[in-house]
């Protein structure tokens, strides 16, 4: 029953880089870990566009872009037919994680990659969650395993941002109980609950990243999902404090940062140039409401970085999806929702106006 104006945004103030989003996905994978480089795509470039000039959107990067043959088509599918409106990422072979050579191997295929097209390497949270010592069984890896280490370097020579999710809200980490604060979504989807078994604590993880960060200060890393501890900004101001090659990107986490709005106003304040726009949008994604590509889902961003209105929905779901809460805006200045929506991104990503 509460009364309190609502002021719609239907265009992002400034044109938009949206730097989180999935066009498409491996189509074989096995315990988390995809195999092979065949891809699903999940629209068509058409579809995209329609929903983007509505609402000022200049360019979505599709992070999933895959490796080979996969990549060649995500890229002849997007980037090639619509010059400037499309940008896609690589992602590292895992399939091949456990081969004495692999080192050296990716390494090269990140540099193939960059002259085929791609924009920079993407990292899922199967690194440190889902591979292991012979891809799907044995130990798991540590995200700071050294045979990765000529991967980052690369990425950093060759001016390739490195999108990196790693870890997982911390209620993910905790049993699936009446006391956890996301115990419907967690039931609604019980493989994502990483409780329990091998897995390593939500601290551990991050703290591993934060080792790669460390010993890789040329690679600029964009921690999504506002470094995957919305929860706790006063952790991730901390890390990008220590950190100057940190980026955070807001994907699938408004409805964390919202239900905070004077902390998180002030973290926009303090870092308005390591802050980038993302969605984490999958077009079609039904079982994400808060992901589904469209319409919808950018005018909530919009209306929680540009309003001050009180106490909306985080996302296009009659029940909020992450939690039973809701989220107020941030109103920020122009200034920063100039960085925030494109300009730091195309910093990122070696874009000239
Ligand atoms: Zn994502």
């Amino acid at each position: 029953m509460l009364h309190v104006p609502g002021h719609p945004v239907e265009r992002a103030r400034f044109p938009v880089i949206d730097i989180h989003t999935h066009l498409a996905f491996s189509a074989k994978s096995e315990k988390g870990v995809a195999m092979g480089e065949e891809r699903k795509f999940l629209a068509t470039a058409e579809e995209l566009l329609e929903v983007m000039d509505r609402k000022n959107i200049r360019i979505m990067v599709n992070l999933t872009g895959g490796t080979g043959a996969g990549l060649a088509k995500s890229l002849k599918r997007y980037d090639e037919v619509h010059p400037g409106r499309f940008l896609t990422f690589t992602e590292p072979l895992w399939g091949r994680s456990h081969q004495a050579d692999y080192p050296k191997f990716q390494a090269e295929e990140i540099a193939q990659a960059k002259q085929a097209g791609a924009r920079g390497l993407k990292i899922l949270k199967t690194l440190g969650l889902y591979l292991r010592k012979d891809l799907t069984s044995g130990p798991l890896i540590k995200v700071d395993d050294p045979r990765f280490d000529p991967m980052w370097d690369t990425c950093g020579e060759l001016s390739l941002p490195v999108a990196i999710h790693v870890s997982d809200p911390e209620a993910f980490f905790l049993e699936t109980d009446r006391f956890n604060e996301r115990f419907e979504e967690l039931s609604n989807h019980p493989t994502w609950s990483f409780h329990g078994r091998d897995f390593p604590s939500n601290r551990e993880l991050l703290e591993a990243r934060n080792r790669v960060f460390a010993r890789h200060p040329k690679t600029q890393f964009i921690a999504l999902h506002v470094g995957n501890n919305a929860e706790n900004l006063a952790s991730v101001s901390e890390c990008l404090e220590r950190f100057p090659n940190m980026h955070v990107e807001i994907g699938a986490r408004i409805g964390e940062l919202g239900r905070q709005p004077r902390t998180a106003r002030k973290f926009f304040d303090r870092f308005q140039d390591r802050i980038l726009f993302g969605t984490d949008a999958v077009p079609n994604g039904v079982e994400t409401p808060q992901q589904i590509f469209g319409d919808k889902l950018y005018e909530i961003y919009y209306r929680f970085l540009e309003t001050e209105d009180e106490y909306f929905d985080y996302a296009p779901a009659p029940v909020p999806p992450q939690g039973r809460w809701q989220i107020y805006g941030l109103g920020l200045p122009e200034g920063v929702l100039q960085k925030v929506y494109n300009g730091n991104a195309a910093r990122l990503l070696g874009l000239r106006d």
